[in-house]
């Protein structure tokens, strides 16, 4: 595997290798991402990884600074799957002077995950097309896991006219569950053991024995602070209306200090 450093190295990198199918990542790798590197093994030639932790996605008071990063771990896996390239620019590389030229996602992005963090979906489309840019992949895969997010970057990719076709990869959980996470490593014994209460309403709801209502009651029972659970069109996330046949429920809360997110795709 090539680690690649600055834009002229992994484009000359990438030049020689051929067609790429990237994913992108923040790194602390675990199965979740390394089944997207699978899927994305099939769609090209050559795969690129990158491990950036995107500071512009980050709210004030998020988890930026004690993101946990664990390079050369990384690494190791990364070289146990194959994979020809990865770049992973220091932040003076993506960010050399302040990022005044942003993407700005519609208003759908500011509801869900946009509506607890601000700017988020902003941060991510930026680096996103930043990324596309420096990696000129002919595939992108996004995990399912961030539902919105990989909403975002298909609409993005489809209204910008971007060359890169985007895949979605399944949420890969642990034997209890919970979806992986690299966050997950924030959590204490006690929260670890909790952690899966968030995917089984998920499931009630999803399976009609939950309103999403009495979901949220049920987590704050538990002791966690959600911060929504909610019943979306699959294709979009727009208002769920009677007759649609591909639903997905939504939630995100707080365990401790730690946000968890997950959904679960539906047909009523
Ligand atoms: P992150 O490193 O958290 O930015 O995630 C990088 C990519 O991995 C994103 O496309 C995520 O949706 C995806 N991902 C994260 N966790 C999982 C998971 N448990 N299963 C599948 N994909 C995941």
């Amino acid at each position: 595997m090539r680690i690649l450093r600055d834009i002229a190295s992994l484009r000359a990198a990438t030049a020689e290798a051929g067609p790429v199918a990237f994913v992108p990542t923040m790194g602390n790798l675990h199965e979740g991402h390394l089944s997207l590197v699978r899927i994305a093994r099939r769609e090209a030639a050559a795969v690129t990884v990158s491990i950036f932790v995107n500071r512009l996605q980050f709210g004030a008071g998020e988890d930026f600074e004690r993101y946990p990063r664990t390079f050369e771990q990384d690494c190791a896996l990364l070289e146990r799957e194959g994979v020809e390239l990865l770049f992973a620019p220091d932040e003076r590389v993506l960010y050399p002077e302040p990022q005044r030229y942003v993407v700005k996602p519609p208003p759908g992005a500011d509801e869900l995950e946009g509506r607890f963090r601000p700017g988020f979906f902003q941060g991510v489309a930026t680096v996103v097309l930043k990324l596309f840019n420096c990696v000129q992949p002919a595939a992108a895969v996004f995990g399912k896991k961030d539902y919105q997010q990989l909403m975002v970057v298909r609409d993005m990719v489809r209204e910008l006219d971007l060359p890169v076709r985007i895949v979605p990869g399944e949420t890969v959980r642990e034997a209890d569950g919970l979806a992986m996470s690299s966050r997950n490593v924030y959590l204490s014994a006690a929260e670890r053991a909790e952690a899966p209460r968030l995917r089984r309403v998920l499931d009630e709801v999803r399976t009609g024995r939950a309103t999403p209502a009495q979901a949220l009651a049920a987590l704050q029972a538990a002791g966690w602070k959600p911060d929504y659970v909610e019943i979306r069109r699959a294709r979009d996330l727009a208002a769920a209306a009677s007759g649609d046949r591909e639903l997905v429920v939504l939630g995100a809360a707080r365990l401790g200090a730690t946000r968890l997110i997950d959904n679960l795709e539906f047909r009523p």
